[in-house]
């Protein structure tokens, strides 16, 4: 049995945390959808990747599916936040889809940027993990001038058609540190390598991060709520862990919580990623009440206000058009 905290213990509360904007303006879209239009609503890959979310949206009549060929023909699909890659639209035009984007706009600002460079042939190094949707999209966008960089130990097997012309890219959802890390590393083997004109590691990751090295200095143990599947929420454990944390466990519920990580901790730091809504950090909040951690403290960095406006196709009529 754990030795409870000295009464009562405490909980540093991050803030920023939990939705983004671009995650908010996702989820909204499709309660709008199914509100205009009606289920089933099909969704193209996990709205965004998060367990309770999607389970929510199930419940009310969204319909998820991994291709654009599990669609029925003549359907409404949308697409999920991470991005898709030209070749999903066309696929979907085929079927005869009517379409709704939920693209946010900072990953299809990245995929604007890979289309230009592109198309002044430069080598684009996309640094990201392999296999995330996001990246998929991104590669998508150009795939023959697009490598990817998984990591600063991958650098070594980059190869490029001409050094004076390479520019890097990245994925929003990556640890600050460990992008700048593979990015030094690049400009080792490419002196010449172009950066992006501002960052693609998007402003919701980076406050997140910056939040958690913050509880990290004081916390015995942190605490995020997040999915398993959930790029900016598995960083913001190895943030906390590489910030001092002496232990950082992901959650998507307060019942995943093992009490025995609770042993001879007195403050605990509490967060959630970017994709995880704030009502699952508020039942680890009681949880942790229940628990001896009832004296919870706000730790504020950054103050956020973006806001991003519904998919431009949710203003105008989709039935018309398919
Ligand atoms: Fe957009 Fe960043 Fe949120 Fe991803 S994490 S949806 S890029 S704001």
């Amino acid at each position: 049995n754990p030795t409870p905290p000295p009464k009562p213990g405490r909980v540093l509360l991050a803030s920023p945390r939990s939705w983004c904007a671009g995650v908010d303006r996702a989820v909204l879209a499709v309660e709008t959808a199914l509100e205009q239009y009606g289920p089933p609503i099909y969704v193209r890959h996990e709205i965004v990747h998060n367990k309770h979310v999607v389970q929510s949206l199930q419940n009310k009549g969204a319909i998820f599916v991994e291709q654009t060929d599990e669609v029925p023909e003549g359907s409404i699909v949308l697409f999920s936040a991470h991005g898709v890659a030209p070749t999903v639209h066309a696929e979907a035009a085929e079927r005869r889809l009517a379409t709704i984007d939920a693209t946010c706009p900072l990953v299809t600002k990245v995929h604007k940027e890979a289309v230009r460079y592109a198309k002044e042939d430069y080598d684009i190094l996309l640094i990201g993990h392999e296999g995330h949707e996001e990246v998929i999209g991104t590669s998508g966008q150009a795939p023959d001038h697009i490598t990817l960089v998984d990591g600063p130990e991958d650098v070594a097997n980059v190869e490029v058609r001409d050094e004076s012309k390479v520019v890097w890219l990245s994925q929003t959802t990556l640890s600050v540190d460990e992008t700048m890390e593979t990015v030094g590393a690049l400009k080792n083997k490419f002196p010449n390598l172009l950066s992006p004109p501002s960052d693609d590691i998007c402003y919701a990751t980076q406050n997140r991060q910056v939040a958690v090295k913050k509880l990290a200095e004081d916390a015995d143990l942190v605490i995020v709520v997040g999915s398993k599947n959930s790029s900016n929420s598995i960083r913001m454990v190895e943030v906390a862990l590489d910030a001092g944390a002496p232990a950082a466990h992901l959650v998507d519920y307060a019942s995943e919580i093992d009490e025995a990580w609770l042993d001879g901790v007195t403050t605990i730091g509490l967060t959630a990623g970017a994709s995880a809504p704030d009502v699952l950090v508020d039942e680890v909040l009681t949880w942790l009440a229940e628990h001896g951690y009832s004296d919870v403290q706000s730790v504020q960095t950054t103050e956020e206000t973006i806001t991003f406006a519904l998919p431009k196709e949710l203003r105008r009529d989709l039935r018309t058009e398919i």
